[in-house]
């Protein structure tokens, strides 16, 4: 019996290809991105680099997804939908890395938020040795903003003296800008530096007190939600600052460990709208 397959015209709904990897906690990983992404009122579609076995605690391990398994799935949703942007989180292996470098190399126009994961916020490594060096070398020059924390950008430019310097030569190595996040230094205040624009710009907040799991995820995403509605990228670092700041605000203790970050936050009563309402993003007024 014949099938027939209904074809429907494409909208105008934005789309985030996030391509990261699967935290069973729900705090990091592709998890996170969804939710970042839903939040500024795009939609997330998914690539999976690699399953992990952790908690809120630490990493135990993880498996990297197959290379051609990962390039078919961002490939499918590549030719199927209208994707604004793609962020990169995990990766975890350099023939990771190769393959997120081809799937890149077919469409070169595509803004590109790339979160260089090395490590879990427990201290859990999640990428082998190799695999900064090939971040550097085939997907910093295809990057529109790199957002590493303060322990990435040392490993990935182990010579600089300090921070100043390190953004400096992060933001030579082929992406538009760099965002340095401050999140791990010590200090009251939380000092986020964003080089590639003269002089190199400072966000700073409030330190609140608790470890989190997953902030990294929450704001590459929101940054790649917002640029794929079509914001400049500063301005997209700006408002998803803001929007990962409230929702570390909101942050709740789920398991014994880090805090893992209410995304969702807009759509609690408490904070006067329902699931009813506009996500914050709809509307873009962080
Ligand atoms: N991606 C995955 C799959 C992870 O498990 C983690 C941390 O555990 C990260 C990314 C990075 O997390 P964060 O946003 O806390 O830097």
């Amino acid at each position: 019996m014949e099938t027939t397959q209904t074809m429907t015209e494409p909208t105008e709904v934005p789309v985030v290809l996030a391509i990261a990897g699967h935290d069973p906690s729900g705090g990091a990983g592709i998890h996170a991105d969804i939710e970042a992404i839903v939040s500024q009122g795009v939609h997330p579609a998914t690539a999976i680099t690699a399953l992990t076995v952790q908690d809120t605690v630490d990493v135990q391990r993880f498996v990297p997804t197959e290379p051609k398994l990962l390039i078919e799935q961002a490939l499918i949703v590549l030719r199927d939908m209208p994707v604004g942007a793609i962020k990169i989180g995990m990766l975890g292996t350099v023939e990771l890395v190769e393959a997120v470098a081809t799937i890149l190399s077919r469409y070169p126009d595509i803004p590109v938020v790339l979160d260089p994961v090395l490590v879990a916020g427990g201290g859990g490594s999640l990428a082998e040795n190799a695999v900064a060096a090939a971040i550097v070398e085939h997907l910093f020059p295809r990057a529109t903003i790199v957002t590493p924390n303060s322990h990435e950008a040392r490993v990935l430019a182990p010579d600089a003296a300090d921070l100043q310097e390190r953004g400096t030569v992060l933001a030579s190595l082929g992406s538009e800008y760099v965002l340095v996040k401050g999140g791990d230094e010590p200090g009251d205040k939380v000092e986020n530096w964003l080089f590639g624009v003269e002089p190199p710009r400072r966000f700073v907040y409030e330190r609140l007190s608790g470890a989190y799991h997953g902030s990294g995820c929450t704001l590459s995403s929101a940054i790649a939600g917002l640029i794929a509605q079509g914001s400049e990228p500063v301005n997209a670092v700006h408002e998803g600052l803001e929007y990962t700041h409230q929702t570390l605000m909101h942050a709740a203790a789920i398991g014994r460990g880090q805090l893992i970050p209410h995304r969702l936050f807009w759509a609690d009563d408490e904070n006067g709208t329902d699931m009813s309402d506009e996500p914050p993003g709809s509307s873009r007024v962080h």
